[in-house]
């Protein structure tokens, strides 16, 4: 059984981000925030791990919470906490959850190079059916919009949307055998 546990790191705060955050805001939100995922954990986990096909390796993950204006990765599991939006948060939870469940995942493009907007989309759209099942579609729509970041992130969701039509109509179960009806693009390493 997989654990997500919370903390916060004043040295990443202070020596690694260097940008002002107020510690004291910062562990009430963590307290808050264990509070409102701890009845939605199981769902999450389960949901992710039944869209992708691919099992949880890992029996715990740590989410490191900071204040700063970088963005969130999932290795470690840094996780910006954007205005203190606990929803927001929840979406970007997810959206790193899914990277840590894909890691076995490599996604190449014609010319053999890694491609991360591939990557991103499909983690996007695996995201967005997780948050479906938590959310109306007004508010799905809000945080899909709030979560485009400008610049690339753009195209992101217009392959996400194209990801979702492809998927939809080739009736597969999950990710891992829609990815595996095209070997060359989509590779598992194990
Ligand atoms: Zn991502």
């Amino acid at each position: 059984m997989l654990n997500i546990v919370f903390d916060a790191s004043y040295y990443l705060q202070s020596e690694v981000l260097t940008s002002y955050f107020d510690f004291n805001k910062l562990h009430n939100f963590i307290v808050s925030f264990e509070k409102f995922f701890q009845k939605k954990e199981k769902k999450v986990l389960n949901l992710i791990k039944k869209l992708t096909g691919f099992d949880w390796e890992k029996e715990i993950i740590n989410v490191w919470f900071f204040e700063s204006w970088n963005a969130s990765i999932s290795y470690p599991l840094l996780l910006n906490v954007y205005d203190y939006n606990k929803d927001f948060v929840f979406f970007n939870l997810i959206h790193e959850l899914v990277h840590i469940n894909l890691f076995d995942l490599m996604i190449f493009n014609k010319k053999r190079k890694v491609d991360l907007i591939e990557l991103e989309a499909i983690v996007n759209f695996i995201t967005k059916q997780v948050i479906q099942s938590f959310y109306n579609k007004e508010k799905v729509n809000k945080l899909c919009k709030k979560a485009e970041f400008g610049g690339v992130y753009k195209y992101v969701w217009i392959r996400t949307n194209e990801i979702n039509n492809e998927f939809n109509s080739l009736k597969k179960p999950n990710l891992k055998e829609w990815m595996l009806l095209n070997k060359n693009k989509y590779v598992i390493k194990k």
